[in-house]
């Protein structure tokens, strides 16, 4: 039998950290295993639902890289491997609910009480094997003895999530129940109600919650909580996916980095560690700059490009041997792609904004001077290389004895606008000779005149 996984997230926020491992545990199993991921967005409370919260989820898993393989015909594009295949909506699939509530109440396992359908539970204890958790025993507790029947539609007519949960994931032949250990609770009643319908109910496997580095149990608000913050910030999608996948997994051997095709090749259930796993944004962060500096060339390209596109720069105006060469300045010196546009922005704005406390420290009038001497130099070279054109600078500076440092930071700014960058030299000879002497020319008309001295 062919394995047949879903995620399956309410959208009631932000794709929190959590849910994405769960996604991701899901996914890695179906691509495992060459079975089927489907995503279910589980969107039945309207009242906390939100359109922006089901957009957050499937731009953060499309961001992750974890499409799914099935779903209704939209007739538009909406996942990496999915074409024009959606999600599957449970708000829109009500008559399938209901027509299982038929069922239930012509068998006489569900009745009708103060308006609200309830479904016959079973008495005796629910036994299941967990494929994390181990053996599972749940008893009625003495409250539920008394009355041990729940709800499945209520009084206003709505499916309630256990109904609707148990009944999508019958319909879809759901193989493998990957999910929260926060859901372990409701597993008894889903069993139950599996076994009304007359089928087995498919395997559980319920991951260990994530708690915060303090070991205090995470929440939506903490900090790094939301998958949106690493998106924003420019995290590396790769890094992230390895960081997930250790919050909970353990290979057998000690070893921390794993390609995407490694994940597939090596994950497992079996492994997944039953204790919970602790979040530890210094150690993500650490991560994330190892795959920085271990990248593809044209990997870092692509998600550099994006960073400064999404900061409202447009390096697709320029040559790509130019945009290439202008992220090979900045290798090894960022720790997440959010900090490019500051970094770096001076590589794709043709009028510089200047950082105004380094304007006001560096273009002096008794830097003047120093800058149209550096032009001079500059005007007159054959040779474009960064050796050469720091040669120069210190020569300059020994002719008018003073510290190459009180050429460097006016050049600097003038080249970039900032205080800090990539390699003087290296991003002179990106930007080139014409547009790093039109950038000094500009500098020059900043620089308030010398005041004479008497
Ligand atoms: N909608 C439920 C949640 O977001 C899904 C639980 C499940 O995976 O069965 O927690």
């Amino acid at each position: 039998m062919s394995v047949r996984v879903r995620f399956a997230p309410s959208p009631t926020g932000h794709l929190h950290i959590g849910g994405a491992r769960t996604a991701l545990f899901n996914w890695l199993y179906a691509r495992h295993t060459g079975g089927k991921f489907i995503l279910r967005i589980e969107d039945t409370d309207v009242a906390r639902n939100t359109q922006e919260a089901t957009e957050m989820i499937l731009e953060g898993l499309r961001w992750l890289g974890l499409g799914w393989d099935e779903g209704p015909l939209t007739g538009e594009a909406t996942g990496p491997s999915t074409g024009d295949r959606g999600p599957y909506f449970q708000s829109q699939r009500r008559e399938n609910y209901l027509r299982r509530v038929e069922a239930l109440l012509s068998r006489d396992m569900a009745y009708e009480r103060d308006g609200a359908i309830r479904f016959r539970m079973r008495r005796e204890p629910i036994v299941f094997h967990d494929l994390i958790v181990g053996e599972v025993r749940r008893e009625l507790t003495d409250r539920e003895a008394e009355d041990p029947d729940f709800v499945i539609v209520r009084s206003d007519g709505k499916p309630v999530f256990h109904l609707t949960n148990v009944a999508d994931d019958l319909e879809m032949g759901v193989t493998h129940v990957i999910r929260g250990e926060d859901h372990l609770s409701n597993t008894p009643k889903h069993i139950a109600l599996f076994e009304a319908f007359g089928v087995q109910p498919p395997k559980y496997a319920h991951i260990p919650l994530i708690l915060n580095a303090d070991g205090t149990k995470m929440s939506k608000r903490d900090r790094g909580a939301s998958l949106k913050m690493y998106m924003e910030e420019g995290y590396a999608p790769e890094a992230l996916v390895n960081y997930l996948v250790l919050l909970g997994w353990s290979p057998k051997e000690d070893r921390q980095f794993f390609s995407l095709d490694e994940l597939i090749e090596r994950f497992d259930l079996s492994e997944v560690l039953r204790h919970n796993a602790r979040f530890d944004l210094a150690k993500l962060q650490w991560m994330n700059g190892q795959y920085l500096s271990r990248m593809e060339e044209d990997r870092f390209v692509e998600l550099g490009v994006h960073a400064f596109a999404r900061a409202g720069l447009d390096p697709g105006r320029y040559p790509p041997g130019y945009v290439k060469a202008a992220l090979r300045t900045c290798r090894n010196k960022i720790k997440t792609f959010g900090e490019l546009p500051e970094y770096a922005g001076f590589y794709f704005k043709e009028r510089l904004d200047y950082d105004p406390e380094a304007e006001e420290k560096f273009f002096t009038p008794e830097n003047r001077e120093l800058l149209e001497r550096l032009r001079e130099t500059y005007a007159n070279l054959d040779e474009w290389t960064p050796g050469y054109l720091e040669a120069q600078l210190k020569n300059l500076a020994g002719l008018l004895n003073i510290k190459p440092a009180a050429l460097v930071h006016p050049l600097r700014l003038a080249c970039t606008g900032r205080r800090v960058g990539p390699s003087l030299y290296h991003l002179m000879e990106v930007l080139g000779k014409e547009t790093v002497l039109r950038r000094i020319d500009e500098a020059l008309a900043r620089i308030p005149p010398q005041t004479p001295t008497a």
